[in-house]
């Protein structure tokens, strides 16, 4: 692979205020190789970025690259065959907005993880947690009221975004077939939710010894539980049982807030679905008791970031979106940048996302030995993260690995 040097860098990776002085960067195959006042190679392409800005490539942590239609349910009745290329489309687009890498918190096989890294389509990196787990009634069992039959114990759809498990033994087992599968993490859906038929919101998900029994298989694995929840109640029991990444978070009081930063969990927002939900989710599928629903977690979105900003939470970035949504995934920059300072909003989609994704060092940031995952973004988005947005019309230039996904003159 050829070697790129970016001259007149002027870096944004969310750590400051403000742009850092220019620098030049060198890649060299997939890898920055040197980030430095005066960096020369003979045989690398200059790229001069005068007057552009440079970032690492931006991270999602709360995608499903499997919905492809909002209705949840009506997706996992689809053809595996089906759900897996228009993932790859839905993946394709993700990359072109400037996601360089996006953990997906249900859904997404080990097989979808192995053609990404096949690398003949163009999509970002994945982090998987394969299926999340629910309860009976829970988040991820889309039966409705009349629909008795028996959940399936294997041989799991590829559009369904979680698996159905109740009990120790049942848990524990669903936690290791996961694990063996390939899951990055484990995901599990702690609170009632929106896009399933039978949970209200307040819905606790799991007894509590179901939930540790859970971390203690993370744990044992290596990794760390992830858990759908919005009301104070289910954060608290799950930060208690050990849950170290917390989603979407709507309703979080002060005290559960630092509690968990104290922890050293973090947040994971994902606003920009619950407008879009309300918005767009009718016409495109999304079922009425659900639309009703979303109302009582979207009001409370944006006092969350402060209230978990205060506490010192860690928050990093998600989107969540589902079906013909996925197109607004950059919006949740702007809508936190309403409540947030915008170097903040930058690094939740940079280190701290790194960070939580275990992948601290390697993406996520421009420095030597990280991977030279790339965008680079006309004009400064601390000043205005509207850049950002706009299906990447602002970004001229993506790389991935030192490869470039795009490219158009930067004149
Ligand atoms: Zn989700």
């Amino acid at each position: 692979m050829a070697s790129t040097l970016f001259t007149n860098a002027r870096i944004v990776d969310g750590t400051a205020p403000e742009a850092g002085s220019p620098v030049s960067v060198l890649v060299e195959g997939g890898t920055i190789r040197e980030v430095s006042k005066s960096v020369a190679s003979a045989k690398a392409k200059v790229i001069d970025l005068r007057g552009k800005t440079l970032m690492p490539g931006l991270i999602d942590a709360h995608v499903h690259v499997i919905a492809g239609v909002a209705d949840l349910g009506r997706n996992a009745a689809l053809p595996d065959s089906l759900v897996a290329v228009r993932s790859l489309v839905i993946m394709r687009d993700m990359l072109m907005r400037g996601f360089t890498t996006v953990r997906d918190v249900g859904g997404a096989d080990f097989g979808l993880k192995q053609a990404t890294e096949e690398g003949n389509f163009p999509t970002p990196r994945l982090v998987i947690s394969g299926k999340a787990l629910s309860q009976t009634g829970g988040h991820a069992d889309f039966r409705g009221r009349y629909d008795d039959r028996s959940t399936p114990v294997t041989g799991h759809k590829l559009g369904a975004l979680g698996r159905v498990c109740d009990g120790l033994d049942q848990v524990r087992r669903a936690a290791r077939e996961e694990i063996k599968g390939g899951a990055d993490f484990i995901k599990i859906m702690a609170n009632g939710g929106c896009a399933s038929p039978t949970d209200p919101i307040h819905f606790l998900g799991f007894s509590v010894s179901e939930l540790e029994a859970i971390v203690e298989e993370a744990r044992m694995a290596g990794t760390y539980v992830s858990a759908h929840v919005y009301t104070d109640e289910a954060i608290r029991r799950c930060v208690e049982a050990g849950v170290h990444s917390l989603e979407h978070c709507n309703l979080i009081e002060a005290e559960t807030a630092k509690l968990a930063a104290s922890k050293g969990a973090v947040a994971v927002p994902t606003l920009v679905t619950y407008d879009k939900l309300v918005s767009d989710g009718p016409k495109l599928g999304f079922p009425p008791d659900s639309v009703a629903k979303v109302d009582v977690v979207r009001s409370a979105g944006m006092n969350s970031l402060a209230v978990m900003k205060q506490a010192g939470l860690a928050m990093a970035y998600g989107s969540d979106l589902l079906g013909e949504m996925h197109k607004y995934q950059s919006e949740e920059f702007v809508i936190r940048g309403r409540a947030l300072p915008a170097h903040e909003v930058i690094a939740s989609a940079t280190h701290v996302a790194a960070k939580l994704l275990r992948l601290e060092g390697k993406i996520g940031t421009v420095a030597a030995g990280a991977h030279a995952d790339l965008i680079v973004v006309d004009g400064d988005p601390l000043t205005d993260l509207s850049l950002l947005t706009r299906q990447g019309r602002h970004i001229p230039l993506i790389m991935k690995g030192g490869a470039f996904v795009k490219r158009v003159s930067l004149g």
